[in-house]
Formats: C-alpha cells, sequence, structure tokens
C-alpha cells in the first residue's frame, strides 16, 4: 500500500469526526490496489464490513466480486471504498453530514489513486458526488465533470434479491472495464452526460 493510504487508513481507523464513531464497531477504511484504473465507492459499511473492518465483504460484496470476476477481473486489482467509513445504526442511509463529514477522506483516497473512472455504486454515491439522484435511469452512463469521469450502476445490495438488477450490474461492469481499455488504449469513448459544460 502506498505510504499516503496507509495514513488515511490510520486516520479513518481513528476517527471521531462524527457521530457514528459512537456507534461503530470498526471504522472500514477503503481497501485495495493503490494503481488501480477505477475505484468504486458505495455507500457505507454494513454489519460484516463494521466487524471485520473491510469494506464490501458481505453478501452485497459477494456480488460485486461475482460480476468482477465475469469481466476477468479479481478484487485484489482494484481499490474498493465506501462514501461514509462507518456504518450508520441498523444500515440507515448515512445523513447529508455524515457523508459531507467523510468525504474528505474519498477525496484524499481519489487524490492519490488518480483513477481513469471512479465507478459509483448506487444512489448515496451517485448523490454524495454527482448531486444526482434515480440512479436506475442513468445507470450503464459515463460521466464527465471537472476533468473526472464517473461510471454509473446499481448497488450491489440492490441486487440481492433482484436476479434482473444482478443481469445489470455484471453488464455494467462488463462495460465499465471495456470503458478503460478503451481509455488505456488512447480511443475515443463517447461521454454521455458532460457536467462539465
Ligand atoms: S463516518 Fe467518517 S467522519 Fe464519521 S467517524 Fe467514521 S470515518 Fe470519521
Amino acid at each position: 500500500m502506498s505510504q499516503k493510504l496507509q495514513v488515511i487508513k490510520q486516520n479513518v481507523i481513528e476517527c471521531v469526526k462524527c457521530d457514528l464513531c459512537e456507534t461503530r464497531t470498526n471504522s472500514v477504511p477503503g481497501k485495495g490496489n493503490f494503481k488501480s484504473n477505477v475505484i468504486f465507492v458505495g455507500e457505507a459499511p454494513g454489519r460484516s464490513e463494521d466487524e471485520n473492518g473491510e469494506p464490501f465483504i458481505g453478501i452485497a460484496g459477494k456480488k460485486l466480486s461475482t460480476a468482477l470476476e465475469e469481466a476477468g477481473i479479481s478484487r485484489e486489482e482494484v481499490y474498493i471504498t465506501n462514501v461514509v467509513k462507518c456504518r450508520p445504526p441498523k444500515n440507515r442511509v448515512p445523513t447529508t453530514t455524515e457523508r459531507e463529514t467523510c468525504k474528505e477522506y474519498l477525496k484524499q483516497e481519489i487524490s492519490v489513486i488518480k483513477p481513469k473512472i471512479i465507478c459509483i455504486l448506487g444512489n448515496t454515491a451517485f448523490n454524495s458526488l454527482l448531486g444526482g439522484s434515480e440512479i436506475t435511469k442513468f445507470r450503464g452512463k459515463l460521466v464527465q465533470k471537472d476533468n473526472q469521469l464517473y461510471f454509473l450502476t446499481v448497488h450491489p445490495a440492490a441486487t440481492i434479491y433482484n436476479q434482473e438488477l444482478i443481469k445489470v450490474l455484471n453488464k455494467d461492469i462488463m462495460k465499465l472495464f471495456h470503458l478503460i481499455t478503451e481509455l488505456k488504449n488512447k480511443k475515443y469513448v463517447k461521454i454521455d452526460i458532460d457536467y462539465s459544460s
């Protein structure tokens, strides 16, 4: 792990900047390859993540791993994190204050990794990073904002009881890695939504 990411991780572990520090078991810093071309950003840790201090290791995490495997990618190749690094009680959606307070860590992770694409998983990350809503309408799209590319897809947790959404997630992840290959090969990629213009 890069030294800068190690510092961010330690700061997250010790963080008491919002009320979630009082109810968490463990903070959950991002994890993965600091040279990754993509950062996956979810909402917040759930029960398994809170117990173990690692992101996306519960059922939703397995859905993400499967989607990655289907695209020929291992989890170790990518970086996975959340907007909020501590579990909200009963898995409620993190409040705006919690999201805004915690977002600095995500900004730091992004500035160290410098991903070609940030993959937004679900509505909370969509709203926190781009001010969007209704991810199911916009999923599968490539977005540009402030010289950063974002790709939108559903949160893996939403696929747990929905076979159709599993297919959607898998298809989107496949498209995401196709886009990354095109970018690496300096090919043209079509921006679906440009927030900069
Ligand atoms: S959620 Fe974020 S800001 Fe709040 S205590 Fe945890 S690490 Fe700190």
